[in-house]
């Protein structure tokens, strides 16, 4: 365990040192459970919906996109049952005033200070705010917990719009909030988190086939973007652990560094969703089956994901110590497509000016189809262990032999392993590299 939670630190010190992820308002003394994602993290998450897109809206023909709004109608979340359901029963210490889920209290006592707890309570998980000049009753809305009830609300809109047939899904990217209450864990379980779902409508009856695929499918994703298979585990829910929607749901979980843990749930959510809304908004949201005859309203499954827990698992995974001739090197060993940075240029003599020209002439013309980066500030050996540390598939080196024979080294992070390549060539190469 000891070894395990080493791996933690060090993943939440490379974090903070080489600007993946930062807490929020640090220089306030931070804002609980919420964070913000710096220069090479931005890049990694950015790569990590990317890649999710790409697999779900574009190289499939039965999804497609949608950005809904983070701020909704009130009673969406009366028809979603989150007002009534979504809740934790919490107990508070009357004495250092920290809250505490009740099912992770074991007596009447505190089990930070030892100090008296109050009787347990429902507390709702859902953000508050207030719409318009007036904060009153009316105006009341919420932060949405979830962005799935976006696409359940935009389900006509899409059948209409883009002459859809069941089976089709809609996949939406975006933010959701919750009030969580057990924090901890870096981004695990955040305040302010991204979620990737895909709400896939299906004819009733064929609903436990696609919510079979829809598991292998997400389950292999993960190992397509490079993730160890063994430590990724299908955890079917028990019967009376499903959501107030769910008539069956599979949990993804990754072997972080503090145990097993959920990145993505596949639910079969029925046609529950469609039919609340369909209730309280009067509206008929059926769907015409134009080959049946047949009006039904479909059923869905959901396959969510988390977006920063997804890069936090990219990362443990990723994330080995090495020794190369007697050094130590960290390697985030992450997938080409992940990698925040893909190509570095490094100039082996920072003081001789054809170098360093020829090396920012490269990165320029790389700029265009890659994210590269140029970098001086240290010797060679310390500039590879930097490019290493954040993951950068290639670094490419300018040196003297450079000026005469137009070539320059190109290294492998992984194997370490050096090319010369003609520098007219270039291109190609990182075409062919990054296929
Ligand atoms: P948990 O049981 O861990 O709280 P959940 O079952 O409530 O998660 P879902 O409602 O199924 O989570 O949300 C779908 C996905 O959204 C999760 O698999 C997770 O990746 C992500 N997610 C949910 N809550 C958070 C959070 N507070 N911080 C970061 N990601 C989250």
């Amino acid at each position: 365990m000891q070894q395990k939670s080493d791996v933690m630190d060090k993943i939440v010190s490379l974090c903070k040192r080489r600007g993946f992820i930062f807490q929020s308002s640090e220089i306030y003394g931070g804002l609980g459970s919420v964070w913000d994602y710096g220069p090479l993290g931005v890049e990694i998450k950015k790569n990590v919906k990317e890649g999710w897109w790409r697999s779900n809206v574009y190289e499939r023909d039965d999804i497609e996109g949608l950005d809904a709004a983070i701020l909704m109608h009130p009673q969406v979340w009366m028809a979603s049952g989150h007002v009534s359901s979504f809740e934790d029963t919490l107990v508070d210490c009357k004495n250092c005033k920290k809250r505490f889920k009740a099912e992770q209290v074991f007596g009447k006592m505190c089990p930070e200070c030892g100090g008296e707890l109050t009787e347990a309570r429902q507390f709702n998980l859902m953000l508050k705010t207030h719409l318009g000049p007036i904060e009153e009753a009316g105006s009341l809305s919420y932060l949405r917990p979830e962005t799935a009830q976006g696409i359940f609300v935009n389900f006509q809109n899409v059948v209409n719009s883009m002459r859809r047939k069941v089976p089709f899904g809609i996949a939406q990217i975006g933010k959701a909030f919750r009030n969580e209450i057990t924090t901890g864990n870096l981004t695990f379980r955040s305040r302010e988190f991204e979620q990737m779902e895909i709400e896939f409508f299906v004819k009733p009856g064929t609903d436990e086939e696609w919510y079979r695929k829809w598991v292998d499918e997400r389950f292999g994703w993960y190992v397509r973007f490079g993730m160890r298979e063994e430590n990724l585990r299908k955890r079917q829910h028990e019967q009376n652990e499903l959501a107030h929607y769910a008539k069956a749901c599979t949990d993804i979980e990754y072997k972080f560094p503090f145990g097993w843990s959920e990145l993505e749930g596949i639910a079969n959510r029925t046609d529950f969703d469609l039919m609340q809304h369909m209730n309280l908004s009067t509206k008929d949201l059926q769907y015409f089956d134009d080959e049946s005859k047949e009006k039904y309203v479909p059923y869905v499954i959901e396959p969510s994901g988390g977006i920063d827990r997804s890069v936090l698992a990219f990362l443990t995974d990723s994330y080995r110590e090495e020794e190369v001739k007697g050094d130590k090197r960290v390697v985030l060993g992450l997938h080409k497509r992940l990698a925040p940075v893909k190509i570095a240029v490094l100039p082996l003599l920072r003081n001789r000016p054809e170098i360093v020209s020829l090396a920012k002439s490269i990165t320029g013309d790389l700029k265009s189809s890659y994210k590269a980066m140029y970098d001086d500030t240290a010797s060679i050996g310390r500039l590879y262990r930097r490019q290493d540390e954040i993951g950068t598939p290639y670094c490419i080196t300018v040196d003297v032999d450079s000026l005469t024979d137009k070539k320059v080294t190109v290294r492998d992070r992984d194997s370490m392993k050096q090319d010369r390549i003609a520098v007219d060539q270039i291109k190609e190469y990182m075409v062919d590299k990054f296929k």
